[in-house]
């Protein structure tokens, strides 16, 4: 692994990179090799943050004002920018995040995609024509922003989420300050830097580097905030939903999931036993909607689980950087920590470890946090591996007699991001879209998986009914207006 030397990235405000007003940094250190600085970031605080909204506040009535063609036309800039650079800031993203290369070049690519999307979005129409009880009356909605929004991003998409949020919030007229993961605020510099490179005035997109205490929750319980959008853990929504009762603020919250795909006796075994690897690991199982609970019949659970233990055994676990790795590490060393535990703790309640189980030190993982891609099988659907999130390289077994206890077990969690199922049945296909509890239902394909133009968020405990993306995003980041214009001397 090359070492490369770090750099010092300051916040965004006002149109200007600046230090923090504390003048302090933090350390992002990649998690492949912690040797590596990846740079050193503002550690801000609540006069950063002021300063911040400020900026926001300022900017928004002309942003406000300002055509959703000349917005369109950043955005598209903006992609343009970054498509230039795309190899490179998914080398960094990389670098910093731990997935693979082609996985850290791929989200980079995503994000372009979405910024050209909301660029086409901004000018789509944003109201609508009604009839009137009076005749002479013109009557209609049209969409207007709602105002200074904050958005708070995990470490996990550290492009693609702050992207599909900020896109949208920007081509809608809304003013944005931003506050990424702390252990991914080199793609939020990289994002920030190809929308201000674009055109974007002073004030409209302000990021804001630091911790959660002290930069998070400043800016999420300001009043200038009148729309929150987050996406992170189910414990830090909960606390945000009493903060926007508080504030009044609109809020969107995208949280966790503890995704099931299930397998019936009819699947086809290669391809579903490629789509069950691949949705749990990939990204080292840190993804929202990674398949966390295979849900398999048990008439074909012993070979399913056989075969599911080889291909995980065989999964190369290292470099993200390097071409042959398919698993890197997980995020930072209190992460491997936790899934570590979390695994012994599966294993006492008497699941059977099949694959992995540990961290990985040997040939050259020493410096890094590596957790070996692990499977169980015997997972009881109660169980503390059945129902909560692992957010790592896990994936537990649960064996049912036929479709409609695989539906009982797949609905039975809190969470309800995503779904798949593996049958050539089509009418055990469709009951199956129509009856399970999940926002994102996918049919013998994985459970990850989500395009850009449709809408993207859970049910149950895994959203807060709002959705992001595709023209749900408009939904979010605007309010409606209803006009009714009467002649003069009355309809
Ligand atoms: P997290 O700990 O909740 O952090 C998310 C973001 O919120 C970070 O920027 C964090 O800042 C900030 N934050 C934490 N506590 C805060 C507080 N009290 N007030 C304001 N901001 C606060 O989540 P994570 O560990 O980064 O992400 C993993 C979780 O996100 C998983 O549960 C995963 O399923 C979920 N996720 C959901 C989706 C989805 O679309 N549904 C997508 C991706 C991830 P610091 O980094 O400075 O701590």
């Amino acid at each position: 692994m090359t070492i490369t030397q770090s750099v010092s990235y300051g916040n965004f405000i006002n149109g200007e990179w600046r230090a923090a007003a504390s003048g302090e940094h933090f350390e992002n250190r990649n998690p492949a090799n912690s040797d590596d600085l990846v740079g050193l970031f503002a550690a801000s605080g609540a006069e950063d943050v002021d300063a911040a909204l400020a900026a926001a506040a300022n900017a928004a009535d002309a942003w406000r004002r300002t055509s959703p063609i000349a917005r369109a036309t950043i955005l598209f800039k903006a992609a343009d920018i970054l498509a230039a650079r795309v190899n490179e800031i998914g080398r960094e993203l990389t670098r910093e995040e731990g997935k693979t290369l082609k996985e850290g070049i791929g989200e980079t690519t995503r994000a372009i995609q979405i910024l050209r999307y909301y660029a086409g979005e901004a000018q789509q129409p944003d109201g609508e024509h009604y009839p009137s009880a009076n005749n002479q009356t013109l009557l209609y909605t049209v969409r207007e922003p709602l105002g200074v929004v904050a958005i708070v991003t995990p470490w996990n998409f550290p492009i693609a989420i702050p992207t599909w949020k900020i896109a949208p919030a920007l081509a809608f007229g809304n003013t944005v300050v931003f506050k990424p993961a702390s252990d991914t605020p080199l793609c939020a510099v990289r994002l920030v830097e190809a929308l201000h490179e674009a055109g974007l005035p002073a004030g409209v997109l302000n990021l804001v580097t630091g911790s959660a205490g002290k930069v998070g929750t400043p800016l999420l319980s300001d009043p200038r905030v009148v729309g929150i959008s987050f996406t992170g853990s189910n414990a830090v929504g909960q606390e945000l939903k009493q903060i926007a009762a508080n504030t009044g603020a609109k809020l969107q919250l995208e949280l966790g999931g503890k995704n099931p795909a299930i397998v019936l006796a009819d699947a086809d075994v290669d391809h579903a036993l490629q789509h069950l690897v691949t949705g749990a690991m990939w990204s080292t199982g840190q993804k929202c909607t990674a398949t966390s609970r295979a849900i398999i019949e048990r008439s074909r659970v012993d070979e399913f689980t056989t075969k599911l233990s080889e291909r995980i055994n065989a999964l190369v676990v290292g470099d993200p950087q390097a071409a042959e790795t398919h698993i890197g590490p997980v995020i930072n060393a209190k992460a491997a920590e936790r899934i570590v535990a979390d695994i012994q703790r599966g294993a006492g309640d008497g699941a059977q470890l099949l694959a992995g189980g540990s961290a990985l030190s040997d040939n050259g993982r020493g410096k890094g946090h590596f957790v070996a891609p692990t499977l169980f099988a015997g997972v009881s659907s109660d169980s503390f591996l059945g129902q909560e999130e692992l957010f790592g390289p896990v994936l537990g077994v649960i064996a049912v007699d036929g479709m409609d206890e695989a539906m009982a077990v797949a609905n039975s969690v809190r969470f309800g991001l995503s779904a798949s199922i593996f049958t050539r049945d089509l009418g055990k296909a469709m009951t199956f879209a129509r009856e399970i509890q999940a926002g994102i239902v996918h049919v013998n394909s994985e459970t990850p998986g989500a395009e850009p133009q449709v809408p993207f968020g859970g049910y149950k405990g895994s959203s807060s009914y709002s959705r992001e993306q595709g023209k749900s995003a408009r939904d979010f980041f605007t309010q409606v207006k209803t006009v009714y214009i009467d002649p003069p001397g009355g309809a």
